[in-house]
């Protein structure tokens, strides 16, 4: 018996009060739309939000007919079945940082994924484990070493590589959204791509945004708030997507190692940081790590980033900067990473 689950994505993240008004708030202006298989909400305070979500929506759709693995005639799409593309400056600067992060986090991230994501039937939808035999056939293909990038965006994939940007490509977007919001003149807006949040200032009367984090346990219920003033908050999770298989449930996060879902002792991770698409693709790494490796990769890149860890023995870790501007639902005290 197969059971499929997938959270719809404007719960992965719940924004607390960022779109509620009080008497003396400005109202946003908000925008809700489908892409990149997520639910996207634009929310912007300027009264003169027209132009510019009309342009961040345009730019969400030309990114997706980019980076899109569904879509035959993306630039993903084509790459993956003629094997050779000639790239734009966006799928190229995008591929370039799944590249470097991949060497950065010991393969745990590798956008290389696809062949094993195939093999699961996360894209035909046709969930079912494979074989070992599948699997270990498979493990070869994943290694971004198989990618050749040139600098002027010529892209060939050796040994039967396909790439998957999956878990970036949010991230790239959020900040591209971010850009375009501020070449329009807007100075407040807070933006959310599934489990990817992104803010652009403060609230508009100089608070900072409160932001929930959602129990993987019972995601009708957040176990923490957020406080952030810019930046992005983004969160991963065997939670938000699984099948359940003959009473075992596979997630979508997959360790490029094993061929299986990570078999992680987190339940989600969230990551704070300036730069959208690192905390994008970290979620993921740090997630496929586990707790130790997770903590030891902050460890040696404090500056690049903050970090929630919820693990699977109910103990919620957060890194020392984020302390003063988070707080637990329950009530208790989180315990704070050295
Ligand atoms: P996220 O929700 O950001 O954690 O990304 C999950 C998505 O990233 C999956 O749906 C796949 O498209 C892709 N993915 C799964 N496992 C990995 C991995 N180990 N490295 C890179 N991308 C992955
Ligand atoms: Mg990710």
């Amino acid at each position: 018996m197969k059971k499929y689950f997938v959270l719809c994505a404007f719960l992965a993240l719940w924004v607390l009060s960022g779109c509620s008004n009080t008497a003396n708030e400005d109202t946003p202006t908000s925008v809700e739309l489908q892409a990149m298989d997520t639910v996207m909400t634009l929310s912007v305070y300027d009264e003169h939000a027209d132009d510019a979500l009309a342009a961040a929506t345009s730019e969400i759709h030309r990114l997706e007919s980019l980076f899109s693995i569904n879509q035959t005639d993306s630039e993903i799409g084509k790459l993956n079945t003629q094997k050779h593309a000639t790239l734009s400056p966006d799928t190229q600067a995008l591929l370039m940082k799944a590249i470097h992060i991949r060497k950065e986090t010991g393969g745990a991230f590798d956008c290389t994924i696809a062949p094993l994501m195939e093999a699961w039937g996360f894209y035909d939808k046709n969930y079912h484990v494979p074989t070992p035999t599948t699997i270990d056939s498979l493990l070869p293909l994943v290694n971004s070493e198989h990618i050749t990038l040139t600098k002027d965006g010529q892209c060939t994939l050796s040994n039967n590589a396909k790439v998957d940007l999956g878990g970036i490509a949010k991230g790239y977007t959020a900040e591209r959204i971010i850009q375009i919001l501020q070449e329009h003149g807007i100075e407040h807006a807070l933006i959310s791509l599934g489990g990817n949040i992104q803010t652009l200032g403060s609230k508009p009367d100089g608070s900072p945004w409160s932001i929930g984090i959602q129990d993987p346990l019972n995601t009708n219920q957040i176990i923490a708030k957020l406080q952030i003033h810019q930046g992005a908050v983004v969160t991963s999770g065997g939670y938000i997507r699984y099948f359940e298989q003959d009473g075992h449930r596979y997630h979508h996060i997959i360790n490029p190692h094993s061929g299986y879902p990570a078999d992680s002792d987190l339940l989600s991770v969230s990551i704070i940081s300036k730069d959208g698409t690192l905390a994008d693709a970290l979620s993921t790494a740090l997630f496929v790590m586990g707790e130790d490796a997770a903590i030891r990769y902050w460890q040696n890149h404090k500056n690049d980033f903050d970090c929630v860890l919820i693990t699977t023995d109910g103990r919620t870790l957060i890194t020392p900067n984020i302390t003063a501007g988070f707080t637990l639902t329950s009530g208790e005290t989180p315990e704070v990473i050295a």
